[in-house]
């Protein structure tokens, strides 16, 4: 078993110290003073908020990591976000290394040259094919980590076990997965909406036979997924009999993860660019659903890493990009297109919520739940220009970004922020929307350029890359490529099924997927309901660990 526990082996309870520069606390200001393994196993704060650490740490030597492979980059980052004292170093490397040893490809993450000053950072080639596998795979072996030093030397029913219940449209399900399979003292469960993902996402998450992987196929919708997995959390019963963990993007260990890319990115341009150097600025361009993956950008940036500009590349599902245009973050833009046409946008489905069906629909959010922890942020910095006390600006921070929210929640947005708000979120982010009919022109134009294939998530980032480059032409730009086109067959299909020379078995399809949707599949139907759900949860947990104890 790994996750051998250094200075806690005799099980004693002494209080482990913590330097004050890993402590976490929550945006909305009530949770304060938390460790890296509350922050990480609680995942929501108690206030609703989102753990943030306490400050970002500066990154003074990170030139010297420019030779260091993944893991190693990836163990000096998170060093910074987790003090020694609780987890050791060595007992890091380990985790570290087992989560990227299922990468496919000898950098874990390959910068790739497009042309001129464009580069695509390939980020799916862990064992889903999508970017989520980079903090899932660590995610799953850091809750291993906690719950076996948390059971040394416990039998029965005295050990913690971990629940997790997530709802899927199919790119977070095949990945947390995949990081849990045959995790001891952990039991998954996923939820999806019966035949409504993809052949190849429900493959990929049905043909998991681990006995602690259970999938759950609901007669309903994704969004009836998510109400039944928050009516979960929210329901005191299930919370006493279930120890229930998360492992959406809110969980702060999955951002952590994905900072280390940005820095092993800059340091692969620096190799293969002639003219780039080390302290050169580069734009990262991200496409972007519920703000994860381009957070963590922006702590690399605030680490040290020379960035121009992050670009916020969004699908027609755009609140994000509305907030840069106007400063206004608002579920419906006051007189966008919908007011006008009703629910059928230029062929887009819109739900009676507002979200848009697209071609990207890992991006089809209404809002974004990461965007809170950098509106903490830029209320923090606003705050220190009043020139208090560094307490008082976390106080004012919490404050704010808990009024934004209370408006979000009761009247559907909040807005335009302070003047010095929305200029310091445009010193370091722009933002771009890309339609649906661009997003299969780009798929289109990059095959028949250079023969290769996007999947519709990256098309967004790079056709908005297309665009931040017509700007800043001499500044080498990085987009993010969050997933294999084969995930996104029908997309993918749809763009190129007339190109000539196109061979979607030969030319996309990895080896791994042939064959995938006849394997033998574990998934049980359950009705739409919370209550039916929570039963099965319960009954499937209790039975597993009667088979441990
Ligand atoms: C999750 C996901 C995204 C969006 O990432 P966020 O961190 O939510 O902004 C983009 N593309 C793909 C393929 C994804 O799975």
């Amino acid at each position: 078993m790994p996750g051998v526990v250094n200075g806690d082996a005799n099980g004693s309870s002494e209080p482990r110290t913590h330097s004050p520069s890993q402590r976490y606390l929550s945006t909305r200001g009530e949770d304060v003073d938390l460790s890296f393994e509350e922050a990480v196993l609680k995942g929501l704060a108690s206030d609703g908020g989102l753990f943030i650490p306490e400050h970002i740490p500066t990154a003074t030597e990170w030139q010297s990591w420019k030779d260091l492979s993944f893991p190693d980059l990836a163990l000096e980052v998170l060093s910074l976000y987790i003090s020694t004292a609780e987890i050791p170093r060595d007992d890091l490397k380990g985790i570290i290394d087992r989560s990227y040893s299922t990468f496919r490809h000898p950098e874990t993450t390959p910068l790739r040259h497009l042309h001129d000053n464009l580069y695509l950072l390939e980020l799916f080639h862990g064992p889903t094919f999508a970017f989520k596998d980079v903090a899932l795979q660590f995610l799953g072996n850091l809750f291993e980590y906690f719950l076996v030093r948390k059971n040394e030397g416990k039998t029965g029913a005295d050990r913690h076990h971990l629940t997790v219940v997530g709802a899927t449209s199919g790119d977070t399900g095949s990945a947390a997965i995949y990081g849990l399979r045959g995790k001891k003292d952990v039991s998954v469960f996923i939820l999806h909406p019966k035949g409504r993902v993809s052949p190849i996402q429900e493959a990929q998450m049905t043909t998991v036979l681990d006995a602690n992987v259970h999938n759950l196929a609901v007669t309903g919708t994704f969004d009836d997924c998510q109400d039944i997995v928050k009516a979960l959390f929210a329901d005191p019963e299930t919370n006493k009999a279930l120890n229930l963990g998360a492992v959406n993007s809110i969980n702060w260990a999955r951002i952590l993860a994905q900072i280390v890319y940005y820095f092993h990115a800059y340091f692969s341009l620096t190799k293969s660019a002639a003219d780039f150097n080390i302290g050169d600025k580069a734009r990262f361009v991200v496409p972007t659903g519920n703000f994860g993956d381009i957070l963590a950008g922006y702590f690399a940036h605030r680490m040290g890493l020379p960035v121009e500009k992050l670009v916020v590349a969004t699908n027609e599902n755009d609140i994000l990009d509305r907030f840069w245009k106007t400063g206004k973050y608002e579920k419906q833009p006051a007189h966008g297109p919908e007011a006008e046409g009703g629910l059928e946008v230029d062929g887009v489905k819109a739900h009676e919520d507002g979200v848009k069906e697209t071609l990207s629909p890992a991006m089809d959010i209404l809002v974004s739940s990461n965007f809170e922890r950098l509106l903490w942020f830029l209320a923090y910095e606003f705050a220190a220009t009043a020139g208090m006390d560094d307490e008082w600006n976390k106080k004012q921070a919490g404050q704010e970004v808990s009024t934004w929210l209370k408006q979000l929640k009761t009247s559907g947005g909040f807005g335009p922020v302070y003047r010095d708000v929305h200029e310091s979120a445009k010193r370091d982010f722009e933002s771009e929307r890309v339609s649906d009919s661009q997003t299969v022109d780009t798929i289109k134009e990059y095959f028949n350029k250079i023969d290769y294939v996007l999947d519709p998530h990256s098309a967004v980032g790079v056709a908005a890359a297309a665009r931040s480059l017509s700007r800043s032409s001499t500044t080498p730009h990085i987009s993010l490529s969050t997933a294999h086109p084969a995930k996104f067959a029908g997309a993918v299909e749809l763009a190129l099924k007339s190109e000539a020379g196109f061979d979607f078995e030969n030319k996309v399809l990895p080896t791994e997927f042939v064959g995938l949707e006849s394997k033998e599949r574990r998934v049980t139907d359950v009705e739409n309901s919370w209550q039916k759900v929570g039963e099965i949860v319960q009954k499937q947990v209790e039975e597993e660990l009667k088979g441990q104890r």
